[in-house]
């Protein structure tokens, strides 16, 4: 029998009809995440031609891309606190939902969230299954060896009518991450690494699988960071196989198999993982014990260095001087001292409560920098919970930092949390590209270590030289 790789596997078992020559294959779609922004479109096709959504009990809706960070008690509230066409999206998904007989997560819900925090936190994402969204870093699901991928706006129609996508089948790349990571050095300062080293177009075509080592020994927060950043690095998705650590995550979830269901819900999960010998289109090694701290200073992800290290001079051309004209910094110098303005803490890559615990590592009994305004926006109210459960709003309240109500934020701004023109912002999201988080912002990427470390020092900071405090 031939070795497949854990893609292979969740590939054919979705395929309902094969790709030729001249047409993509038909993939059967498992779990169809919505929210407020990629899908208006999509629901007025469905009403104009009279069909129903296909599987409204495989569509899980929020509202997290244009949702206000400050609380909503009514729906009127929306009229204070949110943009004018944020606030018509948002009545527009309520309204869309109901008509269309979807369960939606919304602000009467505490299971309200970032999409792609929700959808693992509620036990819907599961080993195996074939995940899309209207949102590019819908391959965070694949930290659980599914295959997720974001899509467009005319696809989600598609979904939504048929429950199937045409796609052709991509090439496959294995990352393999060995060894130990230094104290400090976490999942994000992994992918950020990866990038730079593959380049933004070094997984283009490509379903990555991140393997060895190192991802064995992540938890499943810190593999959903990984496999989030994925799209960074161009590729169609990010997997990674799951094991015990995947499997306890799920245990007792909402959503997730019950009873005799989960026990074969296992044993299926178990046998998903790369046969040995299975063949990779491409492969590439990452040394995780030789990583660093890792901040971006550029405009995409992939221009990113350690925390320590100068901006390199090895590249020049009109893009790398629009770059650094751009973000306001210069080849040869460091990063490290640049006086900062805003620090932001959230995103679907780093929101989640053991990011939230790190932040609260280095805040606690700290201030934020005079300079410095600290946002806190936890990826979903469960995780808004669990944080005042262990008193963490409490450190970052002391410390100087604003604590909201969950949403995406100021990972694209659409909610008016914008960062300033000309200012300069260390976020733990996932995209710095020119005025993602507002007009002439300017973005640096890093980990929530390393932003908490700049927030309380004011400037871009080694997040090893602050003892973190539990
Ligand atoms: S946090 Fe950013 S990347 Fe994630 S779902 Fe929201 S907008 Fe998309």
């Amino acid at each position: 029998m031939t070795a497949k790789s854990l893609f292979e596997k969740v590939w054919q078992d979705h395929v309902v009809v094969p790709e030729t020559d001249d047409t993509p294959a038909v993939l059967y779609i498992d779990l169809h995440l919505i929210h407020e922004v990629t899908t208006p479109q999509a629901f007025n096709v469905l009403r104009e031609r009279g069909i129903r959504v296909r599987r409204p009990d495989l569509t899980l809706a929020t509202m997290d891309h244009s949702t206000p960070t400050v609380p909503v008690t009514s729906l009127k509230d929306l009229d204070v606190v949110a943009e004018g066409s944020a606030a018509r999206q948002i009545r527009q998904m309520i309204e869309n939902c109901r008509e269309f007989g979807i369960e939606l997560h919304g602000f009467d819900r505490d299971t309200r969230g970032i999409v792609h925090v929700i959808g693992p936190e509620l036990g819907a994402t599961q080993p195996g299954k074939t995940i899309v969204c209207g949102d590019s870093h819908s391959s965070t699901h694949g930290a659980f060896g599914a295959l997720a991928f974001g899509i467009g706006s005319t696809e989600v129609g598609h979904v939504l009518a048929t429950q199937c996508l045409l796609q052709r089948r991509p090439r496959t790349l294995a990352v393999n991450i060995n060894g130990q990571l230094a104290a400090g050095v976490t999942a994000k300062d992994i992918i950020l690494a990866l990038i730079a080293k593959i380049g933004v177009d070094g997984g283009t075509g490509h379903v990555i699988e991140y393997r060895g080592s190192t991802v064995a020994a992540l938890d499943m927060e810190q593999r959903m960071t990984i496999c989030n950043m994925s799209i960074e690095a161009g590729a169609r998705a990010g997997m990674m196989a799951p094991d015990e650590t995947t499997v306890e995550y799920l245990r007792g979830r909402p959503m997730a198999p019950q009873g005799a269901d989960w026990d074969a819900a296992v044993k299926r999960w178990l046998a998903l993982p790369s046969d040995p010998g299975a063949s990779f289109d491409r492969e590439v090694s990452l040394d995780a014990s030789a990583l660093e701290p890792m901040i971006t200073f550029g405009t995409n992800p992939g221009m990113a260095i350690p925390v320590t290290a100068a901006i390199p001079e090895r590249y020049s051309g009109p893009s790398f001087r629009k770059a650094m004209e751009y973000m306001q910094v210069e080849a040869g110098k460091p990063m490290l001292g640049k006086p900062v303005d805003l620090v932001f803490i959230g995103s679907c890559t780093n929101s989640r409560i053991t990011d939230l615990r790190q932040v609260a590592s280095v805040l606690r009994g700290r201030k934020v920098a005079d300079n410095v305004k600290m946002l806190i926006v936890p990826g979903s109210q469960a995780i808004k919970q669990q944080a005042e459960s262990e008193g963490l709003d409490e450190v970052f309240r002391a410390a100087g930092a604003d604590w909201r109500e969950s949403g995406c934020s100021m990972c694209l701004g659409m909610n008016g949390d914008t960062v300033p023109a000309g200012q300069l912002c260390v976020s733990t999201s996932n995209r710095n590209f020119e005025g993602r988080q507002g007009i002439g912002a300017r973005t640096v990427l890093a980990s929530p270590l390393t932003a908490a470390a700049a927030a309380v020092s004011g400037s871009i900071a080694d997040p090893r030289t602050l003892e973190t405090r539990q």
